[in-house]
């Protein structure tokens, strides 16, 4: 399910302010987000307990919205609150979240500056920081896309694998390039990481793929190709990005940025049981040499190396459950909107 969310203010509280702003505020939303009938499963409206001439619910009927359920509530009355405010939330039962546009019109665009408009989250930091456990749950909070850059760099490290290209090899990588085909896919909310039409998002999951990614995006011609993808998708929609350069080199722009990090043992620790969890067998001594090695590599590297941005709020990860890190992420966010 997809929920798209709306706002407006009206006027004064009379029939004919909420009849013009429901409608306005549903034609918007279906107009930029090009909605059918048979794709909508509901209608949320709230209202500020400051309206009291009509029910939203009968006005968008009216407006020929009468396709799928309608429900209306008050909301209490929150002092500082923006007044004669009404929401909408949509619920859809589109499962892509690309392109979802969600519409705050008059005094309402106040509201959610951080949904109105499209933005970008930053999540920067070594492997098995939590990044991407707090990126899934930014996504799913915000509504918004998770894009995971390591898998990309995966694939084109699995590629190289496949076809007994050394990654470290540049001349041999350059020459694979031409050919190499990375894109995402989204279904339920989920990225799946394409290589040359094949959905490779378990593959790039083993642990020998780790190295090779590392390796392979030492090269500035594969870093480029896949930025490129990156900021394509990061212009078109609002998302939470993780990797090692989104807040230096991606986007230095993003409204957001974060450094997530943890002491090299707890992190060994968190990948190993991931790993176990899908049934990978690997030596823990092993896997915590290879996590510095890759830190090692990743952070001396020529082009765009693993590094804190400047303006990015570090956040250190040993001592803390992954609700807490989402809990203090969303909190900076919040602080800053
Ligand atoms: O995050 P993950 O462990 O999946 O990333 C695999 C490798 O891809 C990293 O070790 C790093 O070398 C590379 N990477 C990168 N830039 C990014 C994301 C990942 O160089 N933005």
């Amino acid at each position: 399910m997809v929920i798209i969310r709306g706002a407006t203010t009206i006027q004064e509280d009379t029939k004919s302010c909420i009849s013009y702003a429901v409608k306005r505020l549903l034609d918007a939303v279906f107009n930029e987000n090009h909605l059918q009938k048979e794709e909508i499963d509901g209608f949320l409206f709230s209202l500020t307990s400051d309206i009291h001439s009509y029910h939203p619910a009968k006005a968008a009927r009216e407006s020929g919205y009468d396709f799928a359920p309608l429900f209306a509530a008050v909301e209490p009355n929150i002092d500082g609150g923006l007044p004669l405010c009404i929401r909408l939330m949509l619920f859809t039962n589109r499962t892509d979240k690309k392109n979802v546009k969600h519409i705050y019109q008059e005094g309402a665009k106040a509201l959610r500056k951080d949904i109105s408009e499209i933005y970008n989250i930053a999540l920067d930091g070594p492997a098995g920081s939590g990044k991407s456990t707090v990126a899934k749950a930014l996504a799913r909070d915000y509504n918004i896309l998770y894009l995971d850059t390591g898998a990309m760099y995966r694939a084109c490290g699995l590629k190289a694998l496949r076809l007994g290209i050394n990654p470290k090899d540049g001349i041999g990588v350059e020459k694979m390039l031409p050919d190499l085909n990375v894109t995402v896919e989204y279904r339920d909310g989920t990225q799946h990481t394409i290589l040359d039409g094949e959905d490779v998002s378990s593959a790039i999951r083993e642990n020998a793929v780790s190295m090779a990614a590392s390796d392979i995006s030492t090269h500035q011609a594969v870093r480029i190709k896949m930025v490129e993808l990156q900021r394509e998708i990061a212009k078109s929609m609002s998302c939470v990005l993780d990797g090692r350069d989104i807040g230096t080199a991606v986007l230095p722009d993003a409204r957001y940025k974060f450094y997530v990090t943890a002491d090299s043992k707890v992190r060994a620790i968190r990948r190993f049981n991931e790993l176990s969890a899908r049934g990978q067998q690997v030596d823990f001594e092993q896997l915590h040499a290879e996590i510095v090695a890759r830190d090692k590599q990743d952070s001396e590297r020529e082009f765009s190396p693993l590094m804190q941005a400047d303006d990015a709020i570090v956040i250190d990860t040993s001592n803390m459950q992954i609700d807490e890190v989402v809990q203090a992420v969303k909190a900076a966010i919040q602080a800053k909107i």
